[in-house]
Formats: C-alpha cells, structure tokens, sequence
C-alpha cells in the first residue's frame, strides 16, 4: 500500500468528494487508525483492518471492502501501513 497521512488523504479524498465533510473524515480516520493500532479486525475474514476503508465505509479489510486482492496501488494512512 502507498502510506499517506490523515492530512494529505483528507485533502485527496475531499478533492474528489466535494459533500464530504473533512472534519468528521478525519474523526472517522482517526479512530480507525486507534482501531488498526488496537488489533481491530475485518468481521467478514478475520484479517487486520483497511483504516481509510474503515473509515470511509465500514469496518473491514482490503480484500473484503474493495473486492481487490491487490492493494499496492492504494492507500493506506501511513502510521498503520505496513506493507
Ligand atoms: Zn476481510
């Protein structure tokens, strides 16, 4: 995965999505990054949470969120990413 910060993803992510609202995207990130940190994991799998996924969606991992096996060109908020 690209490592991004909270800062730069909620700028991209907005730039993209003009009705989002930044400040609760950030919470939302925020908090899916403490999740991440904390050992959530995806309900579906059982593998470790997609924070930006998590946080603009709901709570599960990569695969089960975008359907993708292949995550190396997407995101990741860089204080959880690890491949
Ligand atoms: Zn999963």
């Amino acid at each position: 995965m690209i490592p991004i910060s909270i800062e730069a993803y909620v700028k991209k992510h907005c730039e993209g999505n003009p009705g989002e609202n930044p400040q609760k995207l950030k919470e939302n990130l925020k908090q899916a990054v403490k999740d991440k940190k904390n050992g959530a994991t995806c309900s579906n799998c059982g593998q470790e949470i997609w924070a930006i996924g998590s946080a603009v969606a709901y709570q599960g991992c990569f695969s089960c969120l975008t359907g993708e096996v292949d995550s190396s060109e997407d995101y990741e908020i860089k204080e959880v990413c690890w491949s």
